[in-house]
């Protein structure tokens, strides 16, 4: 093997793959000697993983509200999401063979509804000649050069534990965040790039699900519902599960990354759930029912349209007892269905949680090229700077947007012209 390499990119995960197939569509095969570095035996694990095996690589909808910053700097997110905004990702893959279906929250997915669409593209582009794989390969340390100098990477095989130090002109983090280290980010390699002087923003668990205070609706573990959720200026309908520790299920994931945010400043997060969010079952739907000839049990009155264990729970966790049902105690009963509150103690650990929110301070890198301002010829992408997504398919269009831009730095930083015409 090489010793000595344009560009070493650490992380052969969404970014690094995207990364490929951008580098080969821009004709630089052959022209850089390129070294990604993996810890793990495989490359692209969370694209496998994601979705369910589906992949959920983008949505229909992308607003800046889709993304979040531990550290918000307006002057990299103001260029950054339009450079998210104007990616066409469906178009992109539709070009490259890979045709698109939506779901009815604007969720993109390969048509084939399988993940391994996804891989083998990445993998195809992976094989070209132009880069050297280094997989089983953990990096232990990166020598920050003087001005324009050459990077000295010291890594390990995770297996043997043979030590091995390779060289680069360009280095590249694309190693993610620190959530889901079972898929090798553990969040160690914030460690290494502090080293290199840059700052670090934090790291909160993000896209996972939502402890609350224990009481009776902790004995609903697997019963799910639909519900809408508020918090702040996040609302959302849409499926939760209970568990014996709170609540999971897509909505609470949709809804965690505002509550993580909040919970890891010091805040306090209460969060508003409507247990009956179809407007035609109004007060008056429960109210027409109630003392006309036939008398009900207020629970019976309820529990066509909810489970009879969620209801038993939900009147115990309110204090409702279950009684013969009047006009009154039905409004009554339909308002607390419709306006339940609960804090939010915590949310779920890092080997739970889908992504990490914060990383790589984004007031250090420059939004045009990813570049760091402190060291040149040093960049991140994906995951790994504080700009992370929700649920909906906005991570992997960001790390897939971080090639993109990558490729074509790295592309005018090496005076390489691509055959890609550049915005
Ligand atoms: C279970 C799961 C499901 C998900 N589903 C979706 C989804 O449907 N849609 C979506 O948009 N997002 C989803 N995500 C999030 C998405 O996969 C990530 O945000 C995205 O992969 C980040 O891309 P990345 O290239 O920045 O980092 P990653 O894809 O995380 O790749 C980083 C790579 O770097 C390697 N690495 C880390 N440190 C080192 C080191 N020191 N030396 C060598 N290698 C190192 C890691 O092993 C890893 O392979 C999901 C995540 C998980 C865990």
């Amino acid at each position: 093997m090489h010793k000595s390499f344009d560009i070493v990119i650490i992380g052969a995960g969404a970014c690094a793959g995207f990364f490929t197939a951008f580098m080969n569509a821009g004709g630089f095969s052959g022209k850089l000697r390129v070294l990604i570095i993996e810890k793990l035996s495989k490359p692209f694990k969370k694209i496998a993983a994601s979705g369910n095996g589906r992949c959920n690589y983008s949505n229909e909808s992308i607003s800046p509200r889709d993304y979040i910053s531990l550290k918000p700097d307006h002057a990299f997110t103001g260029v950054f999401f339009d450079k998210i905004k104007s990616f066409d990702f469906k178009g992109y893959l539709n070009d490259n063979l890979i045709y698109s279906r939506s779901d009815e929250y604007g969720r993109l997915f390969p048509f084939t509804n399988s993940a391994k669409t996804m891989t083998g593209f990445l993998e195809n582009n992976l094989l070209c000649s132009c880069f050297e794989t280094l997989f089983d390969t953990a990096c232990r340390s990166v020598e920050r050069p003087r001005e324009g100098g050459i990077f000295k990477i010291k890594c390990e095989n995770v297996k043997t534990g043979e030590k091995l130090s390779v060289e680069s002109a360009a280095l590249v983090f694309a190693c993610g965040g620190a959530a889901y280290p079972q898929l090798g980010t553990d969040g160690s390699a914030f460690e290494i790039i502090k080293k290199t002087g840059h700052t670090f923003t934090g790291a909160a668990p993000s896209i996972c699900a939502l402890e609350t205070p224990a009481g009776p609706l902790h004995k609903l573990g697997g019963i799910k519902l639909e519900a809408r959720l508020k918090y702040k200026d996040f609302e959302r309908t849409g499926e939760i599960l209970f568990t014996d520790y709170g609540i999971s299920g897509p909505n609470a994931l949709y809804l965690s990354p505002h509550v993580s945010r909040d919970l890891y400043a010091g805040k306090k997060a209460r969060v508003s759930i409507d247990f009956l969010p179809v407007p035609a079952l109004s007060p008056d739907y429960f109210t027409s029912k109630a003392g006309c000839q036939n008398e009900y049990l207020n629970l019976d009155l309820f529990s066509g349209v909810f489970n009879r264990d969620f209801l038993k729970a939900f009147f115990r966790d309110s204090g409702f007892i279950i009684e013969m049902c009047s006009r009154e105690s039905a409004v009554k009963i339909h308002s607390a269905l419709k306006n339940y509150e609960t804090d939010i103690l915590r949310v779920r650990p890092f080997n739970e949680a889908q992504v990490s929110l914060g990383g790589v301070c984004c007031r250090e890198i420059d939004p045009n090229t990813l570049e760091s301002r402190l060291v040149k010829n040093l960049y991140f992408a994906g995951e790994v700077i504080d700009y992370t997504g929700g649920c909906g398919g906005y991570n992997i269009h960001q790390a897939a947007v971080c090639a993109r831009i990558l490729s074509e730095s790295l592309a005018a930083a090496f005076s390489i012209k691509t055959g890609r015409q550049t915005e």
